[in-house]
């Protein structure tokens, strides 16, 4: 699905319509020191191996996909819903 760069929509920091950048929600990065993953290394620890089933065979072909809409006066950033998209194209 194709969606434009920018979008005019309501900013609830500028309490108006503003001029809002469109981009594609990206989970960050995984940190090794942070507590879930030092948690999960502890409890991965010794004979027993992996503590909770992991997915293999997964039913869905698409992935749900937001949008990052960012107010570019103000620098007030929100996500819109996710919906199921196979390819999301910017124009
Ligand atoms: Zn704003």
């Amino acid at each position: 699905m194709k969606f434009p760069r920018t979008m005019r929509t309501h900013c609830p920091r500028c309490k108006t319509h503003t001029e809002f950048n469109v981009s594609l929600y990206k989970a960050g990065k995984r940190k090794a020191a942070k507590q879930g993953e030092r948690h999960q290394k502890v409890r991965k620890r010794g004979y027993g191996g992996q503590k909770f089933p992991l997915q293999h065979n997964q039913a869905k072909v698409t992935k749900k996909q937001s949008l990052m809409l960012k107010c570019g006066e103000c620098g007030y950033t929100h996500q819109r819903n996710g919906i199921r998209l196979k390819k999301v194209e910017f124009e």
